[in-house]
């Protein structure tokens, strides 16, 4: 598996590192594209240097995907079964005898890791990820009595769509010597490179935007190259639990990452669109974008504790589906305070709208006739 260097500028733009990145070399009669590794086991010693040894160990699709998104966030990728296994294991890197700082509302069940390390005794400091000073405070310990250990940053915020001054919360890690880690699922590599501002690990749920189709839950860890015992940790995490990928879903997810680029330019152009419509709606109260990217979070109704007017949108949506998840070709609408696990932060009003690659106007139409509650 090769970057294919003759054939790459000496930096890439990103549309041609997911084209080309994670392909075999270009040798005659080469595949095109990596095959799909289905083997258990590997002749010969089972010796990393050599083979990949046992199939809990690598796997040559793991390889050629995570060389793409290595290549895309900037780092060493590692991947996993499910975008939860990587965040549980980037969570065993944080130093528990020192304060963790993570937002108030990032993704649910992340913030249920933050309640489980708080209830066995770390020192969870949970601030909004959008006050800057808050983060900065919190992390470099002005006002506590200790500087954190570690960051967790989530930005956007699922599904409040909080964003994260990066460059400054990190910078302030950096002064006192806390990891930093950052959970981009919203944003993808494409609007946001946390490794590129300073971060030491970024997550993502590649179940959403990189595989892009709604069809592999998958998750992937990348590491700063500054921080190469990070990677060892990791990989030796992956293999004592055992929170490995299937190697046909991480194949469609690296062809899934071939599209990135061009899905998310072109959703985050329809959401774009659809944020000034929507704000202009009778209908809603609020909308939440955050300037790029393509989540959309919407308030119907005047009260934001009342789900009723939110819920009848939902049911008389046609184009859009009524269904749980992001990052897909499709475009999603759900409310996501009907789990009893979202937080009480989220209003019980409020829509989250993954905007997928439809015609903007057919998103449109459908969403306002909802809205306007017309005759279906
Ligand atoms: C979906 C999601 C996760 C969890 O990923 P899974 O692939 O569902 O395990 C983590 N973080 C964010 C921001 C997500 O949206």
């Amino acid at each position: 598996m090769t970057d294919t260097p003759d054939r790459l500028s000496a930096s890439p733009a990103l549309a041609t590192i997911a084209v080309t990145a994670g392909r075999p070399a270009r040798v005659p009669g080469a595949p095109v594209n990596p095959p799909v590794d289905f083997s258990s086991t590997y002749a010969g010693d089972p010796d990393p240097a050599h083979t990949p040894g046992y199939g809990r160990f690598d796997n040559s699709t793991w390889g050629a995907f995570e060389q793409a998104v290595g290549a895309l966030e900037g780092g060493t990728a590692l991947v996993f079964g499910s975008g939860m296994a990587a965040v549980s294991a980037a969570l065993t890197l944080i130093p528990e005898d020192r304060p963790f700082v993570v937002p108030t509302a990032p993704y649910s069940t992340t913030r249920s890791h933050f309640d489980e390390l708080a209830a066995s005794g770390v020192d969870v400091r949970r601030v909004p990820m959008h006050d800057t000073n808050a983060v900065v405070r919190a992390v470099t310990g002005d006002g506590y009595q200790t500087p954190a250990g570690a960051l967790w940053i989530e930005s956007p915020t699922n599904p409040l769509l909080h964003v994260a001054d990066l460059p400054v919360v990190i910078d302030a890690a950096h002064r006192v010597g806390a990891g930093t880690m950052c959970d981009n699922t919203l944003a993808t590599p494409v609007l946001q490179r946390p490794l590129a501002l300073g971060a030491d690990v970024v997550v993502h749920s590649v179940t959403k935007y990189l595989a892009g189709h709604s069809d592999v839950v998958l998750g992937v860890c990348v590491v700063s190259n500054a921080r190469p015992e990070l990677i060892h940790r990791l990989h030796d995490h992956r293999t004592r639990h055992g929170a490995i990928a299937g190697p046909m879903e991480t194949w469609l997810a690296l062809r899934g990452i071939r599209t990135l680029h061009v899905r998310v330019e072109r959703a985050a152009a329809s959401a774009a669109e659809l944020a000034t419509r929507l704000g202009e709606h009778p209908a809603v109260s609020r909308v939440r974008w955050p300037g790029s990217g393509a989540m959309l979070a919407i308030e119907i109704g005047a009260d934001p504790d009342n789900p009723g007017p939110a819920d009848r949108v939902v049911a008389s949506v046609r184009l859009w589906t009524p269904a749980t998840s992001l990052g897909g070709v499709e475009s999603l609408i759900e409310r996501r305070r009907r789990y009893p696990g979202e937080s009480r932060e989220v209003p019980e009003s409020l829509l989250r709208l993954s905007v997928g690659i439809e015609d903007v106007e057919d998103l449109w139409q459908d969403l306002d006739a909802a809205l306007s509650g017309l005759p279906r």
